[in-house]
């Protein structure tokens, strides 16, 4: 298997799940080869949108495997919670390998993060934050106060892919199959727009 989607990541050890998560990652064509307009306004010639990942039950299912293989024997994660929506599929799938509950929290525009549908944490309970693509981890930071609030105990956090290239570092440990150093160009001095290729704006924003 090659590892095309990590250069830069040569000082830390791929293991095996994350070559096996990088792999279905490229098989579902959830990393994307081209030219894209970033959120933050850079160009890349990839991008990673696990939506494709989830039109196959069983890839997500194999990939929740290698995370749950991956995760410290003894987290004993009582709940999985997630960032609706682009988290609920990861959470779920992820809960299903863990054994465990699978809730999700959602907002209003402008608004906090809340808890609805009779979802609730417990004093005590022993909380997982998941999302399926870490690039600045706002999002699942913004759950933070839901499990602070509760007197539940964060456990860290449960990625696929993060992409923040090691500026996510919250404090409690950050897990994520695939480490995503994508090469990314101002667009002053991108060699994608040098060679005249169509800028693409993916995402679901
Ligand atoms: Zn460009």
């Amino acid at each position: 298997m090659e590892r095309a989607d990590s250069e830069g990541s040569n000082s830390t050890s791929v293991t095996g799940p994350e070559l096996e998560a990088l792999a279905l990652l490229e098989e579902c064509e959830a990393i994307k080869h081209g030219h894209f307009l970033l959120s933050s306004g850079l160009h890349s010639d990839r991008y990673c949108q696990c939506a494709t990942l989830f039109e196959q039950p069983d890839n997500a299912a194999r990939v929740a495997q290698l995370m749950a293989r991956r995760l410290p024997r003894d987290l004993h994660v009582h709940t999985v919670l997630t960032p609706a929506i682009g988290g609920i599929l990861w959470g779920y799938e992820l809960a299903r390998a863990l054994g465990c509950r699978s809730i999700f929290a959602e907002r209003k525009p402008g608004e906090p993060f809340t808890l609805r549908r009779g979802f609730h944490l417990e004093k005590g309970e022993r909380v997982l934050l998941a999302e399926d693509v870490i690039t600045t981890g706002k999002s699942v930071m913004e759950l933070v106060p839901l499990v602070e609030a509760a007197g539940a105990q964060l456990l860290g956090f449960a990625a696929i892919a993060d992409r923040s290239k090691g500026a996510f570092q919250p404090g409690p440990p950050v897990h994520a199959l695939a480490k995503l150093n994508f090469v990314v160009h101002g667009p002053e001095e991108c060699p994608l727009c040098q060679k005249g290729l169509q800028l693409e704006k993916p995402g679901s924003r």
